[in-house]
């Protein structure tokens, strides 16, 4: 029932829906999304049941906390149906969330990851180079989130070359030959934040080596937190990929494990943007309720897109705040928001920051 209703949903442009429009799917299709869970969940029912709500509506049903996925299992498939489960990369000796995924909830992630990064790539398949080793993806059960990142966008590459080795050093002939083959094309650049800057652009500073790319995308993603400790800012991270790299266009996005498939991508302007399918709430830490723009709270997730485990509404433990909604000077329509940090005396969650 609840998977019929995604066809007219997987269509929509990543961009396009004015914010009244928006308010109206998400109150057709995450109110039978909430009912879908309380009936399949047992665990989110008696959550539900707790709050004694009026109705059981997408607007009242209360966010998850992402640590709920660490300490249940949360999902709203039978056990014989789970495909894949993807987890936070923790640091050893934490608990990590679970995800559970059936093959249609796979197969829509994939199909609105491929929507929005079609937006910022283009519709062609480039030549991509991977920051991590190869070896990140060997389990093809479980996926760290690091693994799910690359095995989401390498449907978008071809020629996929693993930039480092095992130990993270980097595989100097194999990034070189890579560049010497494709410097004159569009090529995609995809990493985790802490690695293209520690593994690559630092090792670049280094051995005082450059590359001269013509034409580059360099996605990247992850937390900002050991680079914030290194004192670097966005901007820092864009100029020294430029001075290292050549001609390369360089886009952040901010995505978690819990959601997978609808990322936010940062413009040309520096802001994250929200997808049709994804909505952001900065909410106040004190009540939960949600902020107006440009003030400071914690970013509360929500997405259309999780039916086989309650992760559509998630309370996560990093900071920020809206910039603005439908008229960001890039043209993209929809929320648009930056992320400043992670709440304060929340746990440690590793996720990318971590190497796993
Ligand atoms: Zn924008």
């Amino acid at each position: 029932m609840i998977n019929s209703a995604w066809h007219n949903l997987i269509s929509l442009a990543p961009y396009a829906l004015s914010h009244e429009e928006k308010a109206a799917i998400f109150a057709k299709y995450g109110n039978e999304l909430v009912k879908h869970h309380y009936e399949h969940c047992q665990p989110y029912q008696n959550i539900l049941d707790f709050f004694h709500l009026t109705e059981q509506t997408f607007e009242q049903a209360p966010p998850l906390h992402t640590s709920m996925f660490k300490l249940h299992e949360l999902r709203s498939i039978q056990q014989n149906d789970v495909f894949k489960v993807t987890t936070s990369s923790g640091t050893t000796g934490q608990q990590v969330s679970k995800i559970y995924l059936d093959k249609t909830n796979i197969a829509r992630q994939q199909k609105i990851l491929s929507s929005i990064v079609k937006e910022w790539l283009g519709n062609k398949r480039l030549p991509m180079l991977i920051i991590d080793h190869p070896n990140v993806i060997k389990d093809r059960f479980s996926y760290s989130a690091r693994g799910v990142g690359i095995q989401g966008l390498s449907l978008f590459g071809h020629h996929h070359t693993y930039a480092l080795n095992e130990d993270m050093s980097i595989n100097w002939p194999c990034v070189e030959g890579f560049i010497e083959q494709y410097k004159d094309e569009k090529i995609f650049i995809f990493g985790f934040t802490f690695m293209v800057w520690q593994y690559l652009l630092q090792l670049l500073d280094k051995n005082q080596k450059r590359f001269e790319l013509s034409n580059a995308l360099l996605l990247h993603s992850g937390g900002w937190k050991k680079l914030i400790d290194q004192a670097v800012s966005n901007e820092q991270f864009k100029t020294t990929a430029q001075q290292y790299l050549g001609a390369v266009n360089v886009h952040n996005f901010y995505g978690m494990v819990e959601q997978t498939g609808t990322i936010h991508v940062e413009c040309e302007q520096g802001h994250l943007h929200c997808p049709t399918w994804s909505d952001v709430h900065v909410v106040s830490p004190d009540n939960l309720i949600p902020l107006p723009i440009k003030k400071s709270g914690i970013i509360e997730l929500h997405s259309l897109l999780p039916t086989s485990y309650p992760g559509h509404k998630i309370l996560t433990e990093d900071t920020g705040f809206l910039v603005g909604i439908d008229d960001c000077p890039c043209g993209r329509k929809g929320k648009y928001f930056q992320v400043t940090g992670r709440v304060k005396r929340a746990e440690i969650r590793g996720c990318s920051d971590t190497q796993s």
